[in-house]
């Protein structure tokens, strides 16, 4: 394939992405928001470029999921907050895109959200995955079984749709995961969660997770997400999404798909992948 032959196939995929978004059915459609990502995260000048690519991909997904439709028969409901006692990891344009909503109530001396997320922070700083779930602490957003902060709510929130409430239940429990989830979601979360990760590695920014409650209170100051722009490791003594031994092979499959995004976003050649090559 000739260098014009392969700009022409790459226009063809951002055309596709300009006209009708992210189709999940041809993840390559990715490539167009991860353009638009990398957009936003170069324009120096603007100092809320991390939330501001926060709330761009809380758009996308959210176009996608009405677009591509949430199923019919989840068992998801207004008040049942299961699913918020787990850890959930954030990415920094999620944790800056929170942390804009989240100010007010946190600087608000009656609120009590701050004592909430230091009641958090108390019981579950260093925890391992499983040693996190065990303790069945809830999500410091999480106020009478409901998502204090649903609008800005992080991708894995957003995407999570449970087809069993006893299975729910029974995580909760017994901490044991056999939750039926929606593999349509699931799949959104994954493509676009990559293409997020791809934008920030594009920009040399870090795409690392980080414990949601944590990240948030290190991020809480006005200007935490400036100062995290001019490279201080604000989130230094948060903890990671995965230690190193809990990688999995379909982490690293994960981490495949990133850099295949990273790099055909751009027209350029992509590494050996099951998922995408350009036409020879
Ligand atoms: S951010 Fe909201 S939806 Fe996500 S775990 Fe916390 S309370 Fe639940």
């Amino acid at each position: 394939m000739s260098r014009e032959q392969r700009r022409a196939a790459l226009n063809a995929i951002i055309s596709d992405y300009e006209r009708g978004g992210f189709d999940p059915s041809r993840i390559v459609t990715v490539f167009g928001l991860v353009r638009d990502l990398v957009a936003v995260l170069e324009n120096k000048s603007n100092l809320r470029r991390m939330s501001d690519a926060g709330a761009l991909l809380m758009k996308v997904y959210d176009d996608t999921a009405r677009k591509h439709g949430r199923p019919a028969e989840l068992a998801c409901k207004k008040g049942c907050g299961y699913c918020c006692h787990t850890r959930v990891t954030v990415t920094a344009p999620e944790i800056f895109l929170l942390a804009r909503a989240v100010r007010p109530r946190w600087e608000d001396e009656n609120d009590g959200l701050q004592s909430s997320f230091q009641k958090q922070e108390a019981v579950t700083r260093g925890l391992s995955i499983e040693e996190r779930y065990a303790t069945r602490t809830a999500c410091p957003l999480l106020t009478d079984g409901s998502c204090g902060m649903y609008e800005p709510r992080p991708l894995t929130c957003r995407a999570y749709g449970s087809r069993s409430l006893d299975a729910c239940i029974s995580l909760y429990n017994t901490t044991v995961n056999n939750v039926p989830q929606s593999e349509m979601s699931q799949l959104m979360r994954a493509v676009i969660f990559a293409g997020l990760k791809a934008a920030l590695k594009r920009c040399g920014l870090d795409g690392q997770g980080y414990e949601l409650g944590h990240a948030l209170t290190a991020a809480m100051p006005q200007d935490a997400e400036e100062r995290w722009l001019a490279g201080e490791a604000i989130f230094a003594d948060v903890s990671q999404e995965f230690r190193a031994a809990e990688r999995s092979e379909g982490h690293r499959a994960f981490d495949q798909l990133v850099d295949v995004f990273c790099a055909g976003a751009f027209g350029e050649d992509v590494p050996p992948n099951p998922y995408f090559m350009w036409p020879r």
